[in-house]
């Protein structure tokens, strides 16, 4: 992989930890969007799409499926759909995506009203907390419709949450009337971390939104699933927020070979994961917590005896074309994927204790220093200068 612009310019090999989402489409990917048959999906007649969403709804035990432009996409058609009634409220974790990372827009383009219950580490949310949460009938307040949860969940390192408390949460809902949707952008990873099919991970669940383009690695889409009746009303929400596309199929048939070639191989990036973690635990100025390793995302916390900042962590790994994510001031991301190989993981732990180590860090300078044209133009100056006298 080329094309990073690193401080030295001159590191050729990039391992790109960045996100599951920066994967290139492969070349059997390419030749199916080249070979795929099409036709008009706003009319509803594309045969690959069909298929993907047939093949989607299956994994996951739902009547039917929609292919839809994002994951955020995805998650605002569900909830609208489940809080199609002016006032509805929907109750969703404190460090869920549909809260942070959506702008809003379940509130600003659905008038949803958002109850934030705070999760809990693993994921879950207290499934008290979420039964007080849930609101009484009375003038005062919005009406509860909903519940949502992520698995796995990503802001918290990719835990994952097993299908005895989606059960009990699923449960609680029914009692009160509730819809239950998992934001299930990583289900596929979690399915294969628990070793339980998806299709019993969302059982309880009333829809899920899958993303494509993460963990399965396809390069665009997400498919949300549920009952014939939710599907109908979804696709008539996704023309209208412009996610009516025609000749789809290219993009579908790329997700099918994720699904069918990918979807299988989640746990080597779980290995991967796991091995990253286990090779950094031995480096003095970062933490990882490796029993929360789930999945295919390691979380390094930076501790306070480090000289640098998760920040300049980021920055001092990217001259070694190593590409991670600060998540905070003390903490930077790791993403694995199925274009990281085992090798990627043992050179990324070496550029690590690289990034990390005091002497490699004066040395990259002095090398930087001797290879900028302002500081060789500066010397020359200096010289010249003493010369003259
Ligand atoms: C990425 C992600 C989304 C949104 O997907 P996009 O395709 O980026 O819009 C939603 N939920 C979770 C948990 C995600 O990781």
């Amino acid at each position: 992989m080329a094309g990073h612009e690193t401080a030295n310019g001159y590191v050729k090999r990039i391992v790109d930890l960045r996100s599951d989402t920066v994967t290139k489409p492969t070349p059997e990917m390419r030749q199916a969007m080249a070979n795929a048959l099409v036709d008009d999906d706003v009319l509803g007649v594309d045969p690959t799409v069909d298929q993907l969403q047939k093949e989607m709804a299956q994994i996951c035990g739902k009547d039917a499926g929609l292919f839809v432009a994002s994951g955020t996409m995805g998650n605002l058609i569900s909830v609208l759909v489940h809080c199609e009634v002016r006032g509805s409220e929907v109750i969703i974790g404190s460090e869920s995506h549909i809260h942070h990372y959506e702008q809003g827009g379940i509130s600003t383009l659905g008038h949803v009203y958002s109850n934030i219950v705070p999760n809990e580490s693993d994921g879950t949310l207290d499934l008290r907390k979420v039964e007080d949460a849930i609101r009484p009938d009375d003038v005062h307040y919005p009406t509860t419709r909903l519940i949502c949860i992520e698995n796995t969940h990503g802001s918290l390192g990719g835990r994952c949450i097993g299908s005895e408390y989606t059960d009990k949460l699923g449960g609680l809902a029914r009692r009160y009337g509730l819809k239950l949707h998992i934001d299930g952008a990583r289900i596929f990873n979690a399915a294969t971390a628990l070793n339980v099919p998806i299709q019993r991970l969302v059982e309880a669940a009333d829809s899920v939104s899958v993303c494509l383009s993460k963990g399965l690695g396809a390069p665009v889409g997400s498919v949300i699933v549920g009952s014939f009746e939710f599907i109908a009303k979804a696709r008539r929400l996704r023309k209208a927020l412009g996610g009516g596309m025609r000749q789809l199929g290219v993009l579908a048939a790329p997700a099918l070979v994720s699904i069918h070639d990918i979807a299988g191989k989640l746990h080597i990036d779980h290995q991967n994961a796991h091995r990253l973690a286990e090779g950094l635990t031995r480096i003095k100025g970062i933490h990882v917590d490796l029993a929360s390793v789930e999945t295919n995302m390691v979380f390094v916390e930076v501790t306070e005896d480090s000289p640098l900042s998760a920040n300049e962590i980021c920055k001092s790994l990217k001259n070694y074309g190593i590409l991670t994510m600060a998540l905070t001031k003390n903490k930077v991301r790791a993403v694995f994927h199925h274009q990281i190989s085992e090798d990627d993981v043992q050179h990324a732990i070496r550029c690590f204790q690289n990034a990390l180590c005091r002497d490699c860090r004066l040395l990259w300078r002095i090398i930087q220093d001797a290879l900028c044209r302002d500081c060789r133009l500066l010397w020359r100056i200096i010289q010249d200068a003493l010369c003259r006298d």
